[in-house]
């Protein structure tokens, strides 16, 4: 039996590792002509580990009052934080009171004070740096390094010759390792310190029919409005999975590139 075409490029993504959601969601990703990336998760891994610690206490008791506020996070960041307390075989007190705000970081309640992990004013090198605070207090800093995807320079320089356009960064990381990132990829167009709101005028000031590459929470409302939008499903947030029109399953970005090709045919047969 032959399908519709819209259809079997919806069967054929799906087995490259794609799901898209609807034969709407093909029409939309056939007719985009730019593409912004976010950084931390979509073209790096998404598990950054922490490389640094920088306090005049103990670094024990920073980082375990740090993973104390970060346990329930589901960010990157709050994990890698979580994991590096575990490797120390250190004692996480228990927390009440969890509040995460995407792009800025987590406070919560830890014994009588209020602890902090947010995003620095600026880092000291091109690493991820966030501040530990403590009643408001700074009493360290925590320095964080992701890997790059294998597949994110290459899917940068076939979504360029699709589009006839260089793609953009997006992210609420800080400018020296979002400009890291973007030289590896070879992004020029590069936007940092960026809260989920800035990213929704950035994709605005790009123009034109764009395709927004995400996987946080952060990026749920750039994706909601960006003309197409693809989120990272193996580690991305739930509502980001829900608000994109097409899912990456597996850890290739070669997928994306390979998508906005199928989906140009489909609607090249269907017209
Ligand atoms: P990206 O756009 O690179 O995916 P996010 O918008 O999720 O990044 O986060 C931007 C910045 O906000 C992070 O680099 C970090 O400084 C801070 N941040 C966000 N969530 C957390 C968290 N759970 N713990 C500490 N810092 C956080
Ligand atoms: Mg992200």
């Amino acid at each position: 039996a032959t399908m519709p075409p819209l259809l079997a490029a919806i069967a054929n993504a799906g087995k490259r590792g794609v799901l898209v959601k609807s034969a709407v969601a093909v029409e939309q990703l056939g007719t985009v002509d730019a593409v912004a990336f976010d950084k931390t998760g979509t073209l790096t891994e998404g598990t950054p580990h922490v490389v640094g610690i920088t306090t005049d206490e103990k670094e024990d008791e920073v980082l375990a009052l740090a993973a104390a506020a970060e346990q329930f996070s589901e960010h990157p960041i709050g994990r890698a934080i979580v994991e590096a307390a575990r490797q120390r075989d250190l004692v996480v007190p228990s927390a009440t009171g969890f509040r995460a705000t995407p792009g800025i970081g987590v406070t919560a309640r830890v014994g009588h004070r209020t602890v902090s992990v947010h995003r620095a004013d600026s880092s000291p090198n091109d690493n991820t740096t966030v501040v530990v605070t403590a009643d408001h207090r700074q009493i360290g800093v925590i320095e964080l390094a992701d890997r790059l995807r294998p597949s994110s320079g290459q899917a940068v320089r076939d979504l360029a010759v699709l589009t006839g356009r260089n793609p953009v960064l997006l992210t609420g990381d800080n400018h020296l390792a979002a400009q890291r990132v973007a030289n590896a990829v070879g992004i020029i167009d590069v936007r940092a310190e960026l809260l989920p709101q800035d990213k929704v005028r950035a994709v605005g000031e790009i123009g034109g029919r764009v395709l927004f590459v995400g996987d946080g929470v952060n990026d749920a409302p750039a994706l909601a409005t960006a003309h197409s939008g693809i989120a990272m499903g193996r580690k991305g947030s739930a509502l980001t999975v829900d608000t994109a029109d097409a899912v990456v399953v597996g850890d290739d970005l070669a997928v994306v590139p390979a998508l906005v090709a199928l989906a140009r045919r489909a609607r090249r047969v269907v017209i």
